[in-house]
């Protein structure tokens, strides 16, 4: 009798990252944090890819939310090779600076800036009592290779609409009063008792705290170190513990953590969590739902393969959430389809201005993306996976958009289009 085996199916393999882009921005920035008042100071050493008319900053804690709650932020300053420019604020979030160059030419950019926390807003910048936190807290220059200045508005939704390429991050010099801690992106390369100095060989953006934190390390797959903020009943070393257990599984799934630490940092005022390179803030208790999980797959989708979060906000938050729903064993809670309301269903891939004013936009985007891609991965788990680590190898280090996932993660292509994530 003859028998049929079934075929092996062809495995893609992809064991490293893509490098870092060489002619990536360099940043060197100084600031110091006391209370509400930020004043820093950043240069960055950029390279155009294509020509420009005009420079951008994007000055995010300026947006309508965190402005409600009494944050202010302005450029002071704008230097282009050492000639003084005048920054014009063309919206609330949005900085240009009159300069014109060649693509390829090589300019230094230095800017003066300040930044007013606000108090009680759930969000990324706040200030209670001697405790200060700020992330996309320093003008950011919204570059994307190939496409350009990102300029989308702001959104009133709990999510981002920020840009920005990786930066090597030279060197972060943060002044603080004494007696405080400090956890920000990067590694610690200087410290005393009221300055700490970080550098990075890759981050797109950068996320401080300054507060009396109590602090926890532990070392598994990565260096993490916890910061619970005096008076929250968090155990620091409880949530170090819980990261390297989280860590561990997404690092099998989806390759090396993306940085040399990475920092926790447990807040008042936020409810939920808020990602960036090597840095998470998130509120009291969260380690207890999915929002430690889910925000440490962010170091992977938003971090190491970035995504223009106004235009493609499915492409960080599905895969966040996903990497969630299979870390914690909650797929069912994704993959019904009656888990998201008929309003928004085909609509995954829309941007933020779309969101801008609309419900579900959690179900629309996090729940249906994420359900489209286990589903997609129910059908065929070991080729999603071999897959899904291609792209993330691809990606690696760069501004990924919705045809970089079509070309990698094929199996998951029919899925993805029926709820309108990638174009039919
Ligand atoms: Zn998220």
């Amino acid at each position: 009798m003859p028998t049929t085996t079934a075929r092996p199916v062809a495995l893609p393999s992809c064991t490293s990252y893509a490098a870092p882009d060489p002619k990536r921005p360099v940043l060197t920035a100084d600031v110091t944090v006391n209370g509400r008042s930020v004043v820093g100071t950043e240069r960055f050493v950029f390279t155009p890819d294509l020509a420009v008319s005009e420079l951008v900053l994007r000055l995010w804690a300026a947006a309508p939310v965190p402005s409600k709650y009494g944050s202010k932020q302005a450029v002071t300053s704008v230097t282009v090779d050492g000639s003084a420019r005048t920054p014009r604020r063309t919206s609330p979030t949005v900085v240009t600076v009159p300069y014109s160059g060649a693509a390829g030419k090589r300019m230094t950019i230095d800017v003066g800036f300040t930044l007013t926390l606000p108090v009680g807003a759930d969000e990324r910048w706040g200030n209670r009592g001697t405790t200060s936190w700020f992330a996309s807290g320093m003008p950011l220059l919204p570059w994307e290779s190939g496409h350009g200045w990102d300029v989308e508005p702001a959104t009133t939704q709990f999510a981002e609409a920020s840009t920005s390429p990786e930066m090597r991050l030279d060197r972060l010099t943060v002044h603080h009063a004494s007696g405080l801690a400090v956890l920000a992106t990067g590694r610690t390369v200087g410290q005393n008792a009221t300055t700490l100095v970080t550098s990075a060989p890759a981050v797109r953006d950068v996320a401080v705290a300054v507060g009396p934190f109590r602090l926890a390390r532990s070392t598994g797959s990565t260096r993490a170190i916890v910061g619970v903020m005096s008076g929250l009943p968090d155990s620091a070393s409880t949530i170090a513990q819980e990261t390297q257990a989280h860590l561990k599984r997404h690092v099998a799934r989806y390759g090396p953590f993306p940085y040399e630490q990475v920092s926790i940092v447990v807040l008042p005022d936020i409810s939920g969590g808020i990602e960036y390179p090597g840095v998470i803030f998130m509120s009291t208790r969260q380690d207890r739902d999915a929002t430690l999980s889910h925000e440490l797959g962010h170091e992977w989708f938003y971090g190491l393969v970035g995504d223009d979060q106004a235009r493609d906000p499915w492409l960080d938050e599905a895969f966040a959430t996903m990497a969630e729903a299979l870390d914690r064993g909650t797929a069912s809670s994704y993959t019904p389809l009656a888990a998201v309301p008929a309003a928004v269903r085909g609509k995954a891939g829309e941007p933020m201005t779309y969101w801008e004013g609309r419900t579900y936009y959690f179900r629309g985007v996090y729940v249906q993306g994420a359900g489209a891609l286990l589903r997609a991965r129910a059908t065929n788990p070991r080729l999603f996976d071999a897959q899904l680590r291609c792209y993330v190898a691809h990606n690696a280090h760069r501004i990924a958009t919705p045809a970089d996932v079509a070309k990698d993660l094929t199996v998951a292509v029919p899925a993805l289009r029926n709820v309108g994530a990638i174009p039919r």
